[in-house]
């Protein structure tokens, strides 16, 4: 048996059926734009919350956690309803509530479940949990879904049950990421491509830096944040902001109503174009340019969308300094992680900066890596 198998024997007294994992993600750029029906560019992580489960048949659903106190939760897979908040169980609870929501004959679990993707860190870990979650009680009952489907069940998840009104990119990036690529995904139509990004093979590494810090008003300001677009799109007299056109900046700008919307807008239309800017930039191999596409994104989310924070900032400034070739807040922001674009060179010079900048910081360098799957 495995570790994990061997953990989850300790725990519940027998072995599992199987063994799942769910990579946490960066987001190379493409920020606060997925509930906008826009672009995203994220890659899975090497990093992984992973699950052992075995089904049980008296309407029992029992969690436990390497990385929480507490020890099992229990809960009634019949008791199961939005806003019943059960802790970090919330989000396994979710999860199968919405399975069965959506007609899959899921019933009861006993899972167990340990993770390298640091939690809270802006590396959704969250959704490395629900993505595993579903996979694996998904398997194990004989449901037929896709892995975009799979991915839209945990973020109804998180709309629904745990109550939080998040976007589907990192749902579909731990379920849909392929080792090698970041994945393009176009929520507006759930289009998804595949597109290399090879680091290493360009001398290049892409440092993560998990700040350790998150404010404390980060959720409040997220649903605001995603009201404030909305409430732009309604003034312009669109479906979303995705739907103001390249060329049609200025005059969108000229045609809202106060400060705040503007800015919220300008940072959305602009923030699509870079993705779209960066793609091509892979697409024709010039890997090194797209440093300054991701810096463009850090000012236009710290000046305009106005969600870093002086941390992030720091670590942004530090590595550009040091001779990063790009460096921007990954992630929804008001903490969590920042990500560096550094020559293999550079590597020792910024990782010491920026952990002499900022002590606690949780500096790694991130390989795109492979979406959720089955444990041997
Ligand atoms: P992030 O997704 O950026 O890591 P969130 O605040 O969105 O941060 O999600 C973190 C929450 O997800 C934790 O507070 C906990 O409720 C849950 N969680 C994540 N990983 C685990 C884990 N390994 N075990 C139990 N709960 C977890
Ligand atoms: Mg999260």
């Amino acid at each position: 048996m495995t570790d994990l198998g061997i953990a989850f024997k300790d725990v519940f007294g027998r072995a599992p059926e199987g063994c799942w994992a769910a990579p946490g993600r960066v987001n190379l750029i493409g920020e606060h734009t997925d509930y906008n029906d826009g672009h995203v560019l994220p890659f899975a992580l090497p990093q992984t919350t992973r699950a052992a489960v075995a089904r049980r048949d008296d309407g029992l659903l029992r969690v436990h956690s390497a990385d929480m106190d507490g020890g099992v939760v229990e809960l009634r897979v019949d008791d199961l309803a939005p806003g019943t908040g059960a802790g970090w169980a919330t989000y396994p609870a979710a999860v199968l509530w919405t399975l069965r929501e959506a007609g899959q004959p899921v019933g009861g679990a006993d899972i167990h479940y340990d993770s390298t993707v640091p939690v809270g860190g802006g590396l959704s870990s969250s959704a490395a949990l629900q993505v595993v979650t579903a996979l694996a009680l998904g398997e194990l009952h004989g449901v037929r879904t896709g892995r975009q489907e799979l991915a839209l069940l945990c973020q109804r998840s998180e709309n629904v049950y745990v109550g939080a009104p998040v976007g589907v990119m990192d749902q579909t990036a731990s379920a849909c990421c392929t080792e090698g690529h970041a994945l393009h995904l176009d929520v507006r139509g759930l289009e998804q491509r595949q597109v290399p990004l090879d680091l290493a093979g360009n001398g290049l590494t892409l440092l993560v830096a998990d700040t350790r810090v998150k404010h404390a008003h980060a959720d409040g300001a997220y649903a605001s944040l995603r009201a404030g677009c909305e409430a732009a799109a309604a003034a312009l007299g669109l479906p979303s902001l995705r739907d103001v056109p390249h060329d049609g900046l200025a005059a969108a700008l000229d045609a809202l109503p106060d400060e705040r919307l503007r800015r919220l807008t300008r940072h959305v239309v602009t923030e699509n174009r870079r993705v779209e800017d960066v793609i091509a930039l892979l697409d024709a191999g010039r890997i090194r340019d797209i440093g300054p596409v991701l810096t463009a994104g850090h000012l236009s989310l710290r000046d305009d969308f106005q969600v870093s924070c002086p941390e992030l900032d720091l670590v942004v400034d530090t590595a550009l300094d040091r001779g990063a070739l790009g460096a921007r807040m990954t992630g929804g922001g008001f903490g969590g992680s920042a990500i560096a674009l550094v020559p293999v060179e550079s590597v020792p010079a910024v990782t010491e900066a920026v952990q002499a900048a900022l002590p606690a910081a949780r500096i790694f360098a991130a390989t795109p890596s492979q979406g959720a799957h089955r444990l041997p």
